[in-house]
């Protein structure tokens, strides 16, 4: 090889290592993400539940963090040793809000997927956003008290400390770093565009396969983003959602996945920027429009779950194989929501139980198709030794029978 041709291949590999060092420079940080959910949910908070000692030492760290990044600090006391951690950044009246509760499920319960994840994702995201100029201002909350009831967000949108009508948006992240029903594609919900052409414009431009884009009736108002709906402020949903340790003993720092983390916290904030800069605020659908992929999105997850999951059990299959062809011929809300149930249901063993004697057992029922409901009720009795529960259970197959 001659003199040139080794300058010329030097040269490029410098341009690559520059290329590579730029990018990393330009992504959230693995070992920050690492570092906060390994603090927030290490066994000394307790399971940060709200009102509690673990819960009070982790707003502390959070607002640490948020002082460290740049932020105005404020803490919102809301009763009951229950506060809320306000950071802003920047000066411009408009500004975009990152939600993220962490407080968790107590005692022997790390909660670190949900959700020191997600508050370890906002404070990482507001450092990224930081060194952008952006033509808004960042308020990041991590929220207290969601788990018995969203009462920090509620409080929060009740009692806002800079006016709601200049949110740009309301980003709300909750249950993150780990793949939906343990399979090894991962899937990123997101929720809430359907309430605001803006957003659903923007996160239809950086769409990804493993995005599934939904309408929020889907999974209800199990999270933070509630009350800002409630108040007509445009949101969205970011979830990895659940798994086989959500809301479980399992749900362990060292069980989080950092690389995954960090890469989606970073493309986040990209849409978070293209929110920052839409020339308009955007506004509040009150009817909304659902995405167009949903159902499709719906029919790909069944469908990953068969293929990838040798453990279902044959009352699920049986509702997959139903759902598959209902999601086919019938457009209704509600056929997508039970679909999304059952999918729920066999994320979370925990859960099981619950979904399927109240929403898919009774679903089969109005529905006639007596041998799905028994099949559900069956699966139920599997997951539950509560004899009350079990009686009633028992009843419900005997009567269908
Ligand atoms: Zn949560």
């Amino acid at each position: 090889m001659g003199n040139h041709m080794k300058c010329v291949q030097k040269l490029s590999l410098f341009l690559a290592s520059l290329v590579l060092a730029l990018l990393t420079l330009s992504a959230v940080s693995v070992d920050r993400l690492k570092g906060h959910v390994s603090w927030l949910a290490d066994p000394a908070r307790e399971g940060r539940q709200a009102s509690t000692a673990g819960a009070a030492a982790a707003a502390d760290y959070i607002a640490q963090q948020f002082k460290e990044i740049g932020c105005d600090v404020q803490m919102q006391d809301f009763g009951r040793m229950r506060r809320n951690v306000i950071g802003r950044i920047g000066t411009a009246q408009r500004y975009l809000l990152f939600g993220a509760h962490y407080d968790g499920q107590g005692p022997g319960m790390p909660s670190a997927s949900d959700n020191a994840a997600g508050v370890a994702v906002i404070i990482e995201i507001m450092r990224e956003l930081k060194a952008k100029e952006l033509p808004v201002s960042l308020v990041a909350v991590a929220f207290d008290d969601e788990e018995q009831g969203l009462n920090g967000s509620r409080y929060y949108s009740d009692h806002p400390p800079y006016p709601l009508e200049n949110t740009q948006a309301a980003l709300i992240f909750d249950t993150l770093g780990r793949p939906f029903m343990d399979l090894a594609t991962w899937t990123m919900f997101v929720l809430g565009a359907e309430y605001s052409k803006e957003l659903a414009a923007v996160i239809q431009k950086r769409s990804r396969p493993e995005m599934l884009v939904a309408g929020t009736d889907l999974i209800g108002p199990r999270s933070d983003f509630a009350p800002f709906a409630v108040k007509h402020v445009p949101y969205l949903f970011f979830s990895h959602a659940t798994h086989k340790d959500y809301h479980g003993p399992g749900d362990t720092a060292d069980r989080v996945n950092y690389a995954k983390l960090a890469e989606d916290a970073s493309f986040i904030s990209l849409i978070a920027e293209d929110i920052a800069r839409l020339p308009a605020q955007p506004k509040y659908l009150t009817e909304p429009v659902y995405p167009p992929g949903e159902s499709a999105s719906l029919e790909n997850e069944l469908q990953l779950v068969e293929k990838e999951r040798s453990d279902v059990p044959q009352a699920f299959r049986l509702m997959f194989d139903d759902f598959r062809a209902r999601l086919k011929s019938d457009s209704s809300r509600e056929v997508r929501r039970i679909a999304t149930s059952v999918l729920l249901a066999l994320a979370t063993p925990r859960l099981s139980s619950f979904m399927l004697s109240f929403f898919i057992g009774p679903y089969y029922e109005r529905e006639n198709r007596s041998e799905l409901a028994v099949a559900a009720y069956e699966e139920a009795l599997k997951w539950t030794s509560d004899a009350a529960e079990r009686r009633d259970l028992e009843e419900k197959i005997r009567a269908l029978r």
